[in-house]
């Protein structure tokens, strides 16, 4: 039915128009991660295949939209003259996989992008621990039997879900993730060595994102340990600290801009970002960006493997936007 409605406002002109009546809006989308195997199944949202990023570079290409870089677009702002028909590509968290699967594409178009880069899994290489049991569950299907020789104890012999595993691996610390996941992986028949060498769930190295950053790809703030919101002002204000000194380590700028882990957090920690001198910072809220938006709380167009090409298409002619005005 969507479907059918989507079709029939572009052939009936409305996406065209949409997109005349945004044009001083700014496109700033939003991707994560780049599919290794079957990742786009388990979270097409955490997880885009290649092609299907391919192809939506190709499209904003075609429909020909200023890639500007967050710099910039910030710049702009502040002296009142964004460009139109202006968009802005970010990047979260610092997937591995974005290494081939998104930057050679951004790049043969002559895109400007931003990563904004979780520093903890950069200097700690192994697996994103908690995406990678979610999705051992999810693959599985079935709960988990520590063995009688397995490092949890206390639980050798009972059974645990994802949800209980992750609550038990907090307490014990994250000393325990490392062993924990060797154990799950083999009692699922699965090997983390094997997803090591792929670059499945893993984040990049700091020599990769030295590269990157060399390369034009602008390198900002995501936290160290991809926590804000949920922690009290003190340790938001030193999980930012510890991201922008890795990020300096790395590559020798200071970063800027930022992204809320999730998207999410409290108004109360809008002081830390004036604080430190953040200049911008960017929700998960799915909408265009006008000026009129707080400079903390800059909306994007959140991309999905899922989502097909007339509904990025509807989103991103501003068309989703002006349908969501007229319901409020
Ligand atoms: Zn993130």
């Amino acid at each position: 039915m969507k479907a059918l409605i989507l079709r029939l406002s572009k052939v009936l002109g409305l996406f065209y128009l949409a997109r005349k009546l945004t044009a001083n809006k700014t496109r700033v989308l939003c991707y994560h991660g780049i599919s290794v195997e079957d990742e786009h199944l388990f979270r097409p949202g955490l997880f885009m295949q290649k092609s299907t990023f391919a192809r939506r570079m190709q499209l904003l290409k075609e429909w020909n939209f200023t890639s500007i870089s967050l710099d910039d677009y910030i710049d702009q702002r502040e002296q009142g003259v964004v460009k139109k028909n202006a968009m802005v590509i970010t990047i979260d968290d610092g997937w591995q996989a974005i290494l081939e699967g998104m930057w050679p594409q951004i790049r043969a178009c002559q895109f400007q992008a931003t990563l904004y880069l979780s520093s903890y899994f950069i200097q700690h290489r192994r697996p994103v621990f908690k995406v990678a049991v979610f999705y051992l569950f999810w693959k599985h299907d079935g709960l988990f039997k520590p063995a009688q020789d397995s490092c949890l104890v206390e639980y050798r012999g009972k059974e645990l879900n994802a949800e209980m595993l992750l609550e038990v691996v907090k307490q014990l610390g994250s000393d325990y993730e490392r062993p924990i996941l060797l154990e799950l992986c083999a009692y699922f028949g699965e090997s983390s060595d094997a997803w090591q060498q792929k670059g499945k769930f893993m984040f990049l190295s700091p020599e990769q994102v030295a590269e990157l950053h060399n390369q034009g790809l602008a390198i900002e703030l995501h936290t160290h340990k991809h926590r804000f919101s949920e922690v009290g002002a003190e340790e938001a204000r030193q999980e930012l600290q510890r991201n922008q000194k890795a990020i300096v380590e790395m590559t020798g700028k200071r970063p800027e801009h930022f992204c809320y882990p999730r998207g999410e957090f409290r108004e109360e920690q809008l002081a830390i970002l004036n604080d430190l001198g953040i200049r911008s910072a960017t929700t998960t809220d799915n909408e265009l960006c006008s000026d009129t938006h707080h400079i903390h709380k800059l909306p994007r167009i959140m991309d999905n493997d899922s989502i097909s090409e007339l509904e990025f298409e509807a989103e991103v002619s501003g068309f989703m936007t002006l349908l969501r005005g007229l319901g409020r």
